[in-house]
């Protein structure tokens, strides 16, 4: 609507939101004629209602309108068709300035302009400012009170963080696309959701965004960043109006305008530029692997829509790649990034079965925000940052896995050996229970087997941990 405002300055818009019109497949004449063949034909064919939706008329001149109108009007009223001008619009322009001199009629009833009533045409709003202005306000407050409901519905924090994922981000992403949003204002919108994820998960205020939606860190959590799905929603939709096969739409010269930050625009370039310097470069085989051990999507051969998906990935590529640039600045909360580990992806499914302040540990584990001695000295909390068993300085490494008396005493197996010695208990009955029925050098061989069976699949789920601790 904007690009018609700006092109022609006596351009006229008008809109004519659904038609609808009752269908019958017999007509007058067939019906006077013979009522028994009319009968027989409404048991095969019953009359049919259809409708017609979404008309957009627009023309330069508003006499222009009112005969492209009285056209329709015909046409219309010959195929029984009603139009229902309470859902239609009109807006006429002048000098680049919205009038309400001129009335445009339809089937005898008068179309109401847009300064009057604004209307809502798949979840966007247009009023006569041809501005979002006042609806980007309203999303922002949206985002707000949705949040506030997440919050007030009494659930575990982690199926509030679901939430977000599954319900409000998917609704908000739809809202970021169809306006005309900066980037910076997305920014502030994610920081407002940041703070409640931080919440939910049992974080401290302080604790990083990267750890919440990094997709390379140590310990992946399910979650988006919404100025990650606005970056790529908004490129989805540059390339959808830019590749559009409909030349009208493709040379309308519509604009994706995002603010001085970020250029939608920019950025597909630059992903496009990336993938087709990768074309060149072709496959590289990294380490051993053999040739053809990877798949490798060519963007010359792609079709538009592999090409679309290869240009959201890029994106959100870049997204990540600036999130680790950012962790690289962060002293303490971005240490992981020096640990030679196998990353952790964290599903949903592990999530809802883990408690929330082992949820809460795990974050805080990884990105150092546990009340360690050192951490509490640096936020002011106790005088000395010593270590109260040995004196040494109190780090996170220090009291998980460093301590030295700690490791004398046997704190650090305890738990574990504790757990071993259950299990040794139970397969022990066990043994002795079947040492009865079966023959005795079978059964020994096989309750050795189970113990260490047992004891190898537990150090390999301990060895994460263990690792993590940096033992
Ligand atoms: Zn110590």
């Amino acid at each position: 609507m904007a690009e018609v405002r700006e092109r022609n300055s006596y351009g006229l818009y008008h809109l004519t939101d659904t038609i609808h019109y009752e269908y019958e497949y017999h007509h007058e004449g067939s019906r006077k004629r013979n009522k028994r063949s009319k009968d027989r034909f409404r048991d095969f064919l019953p009359a049919t209602r259809g409708f017609m939706d979404d008309l957009t008329v627009t023309t330069s001149s508003h006499i222009q309108a009112r005969w492209i109108l009285s056209a329709l009007e015909e046409v219309v009223t010959w195929a029984r068709m009603k139009f229902k001008p309470r859902k239609s619009r009109s807006m006429i322009l002048r000098k680049g300035q919205i009038t309400t001199k001129f009335q445009l009629k339809i089937q005898g009833d008068e179309i109401p302009t847009i300064v009057d009533n604004p209307i809502k045409c798949l979840g966007k709003w247009f009023d006569d400012t041809l501005k979002d202005n006042a609806s980007v306000k309203t999303v922002q407050t949206q985002v707000v009170e949705w949040l506030k409901k997440v919050d007030k519905s009494g659930l575990p924090g982690k199926f509030k963080a679901w939430i977000y994922q599954h319900g409000l981000l998917s609704r908000l992403t739809w809202l970021l696309m169809i306006y005309e949003m900066t980037a910076t204002t997305v920014e502030a919108i994610e920081r407002t959701i940041n703070s409640h994820l931080r919440r939910w998960l049992g974080v401290p205020l302080s604790f990083t965004a990267i750890g919440l939606y990094s997709r390379s860190s140590q310990l992946q959590l399910p979650l988006t960043s919404t100025l990650e799905e606005y970056k790529v929603s908004k490129s989805k939709l540059v390339m959808t109006l830019r590749d559009s096969k409909d030349s009208k739409i493709s040379k309308a010269g519509i604009q994706t305008r995002t603010g001085r930050k970020w250029s939608a625009r920019t950025a597909v370039n630059q992903a496009e530029s990336i993938l087709h310097h990768k074309d060149i470069v072709g496959i590289t085989c990294t380490g051993r692997q053999g040739l053809g051990m990877t798949h490798f999507q060519q963007w010359s051969k792609a079709t538009p829509k592999e090409k679309s998906s290869m240009v959201q990935s890029e994106i959100r590529t870049v997204e990540e790649e600036q999130r680790r640039a950012k962790a690289v600045e962060l002293s303490r909360q971005g240490a992981w990034m020096k640990w030679n580990l196998p990353e952790r992806k964290i599903t949903w499914a592990e999530l809802w079965r883990m408690e929330p302040f082992r949820i809460s540990f795990m974050l805080k584990s990884v990105y150092d925000t546990l009340p360690s001695p050192s951490n509490l000295h640096q936020w002011g909390l106790i005088e000395e940052p010593s270590c109260k068993l040995c004196g040494e300085r109190g780090t996170m490494a220090h009291i998980l896995s460093g301590c030295k008396v700690a490791l004398t005493q046997g704190r650090y197996r305890w738990r574990h050996d504790k757990v071993l010695k259950h299990l040794a208990e139970i397969l022990d009955i066990e043994r002795r229970k079947k040492s009865h029925q079966k023959q005795r050098q079978s059964r020994s061989d096989s309750s050795e087997r189970e113990i260490r069976d047992m004891q190898q699949s537990h150090n390999s789920t301990s060895s994460w941990t263990r690792a993590v601790n940096g033992t």
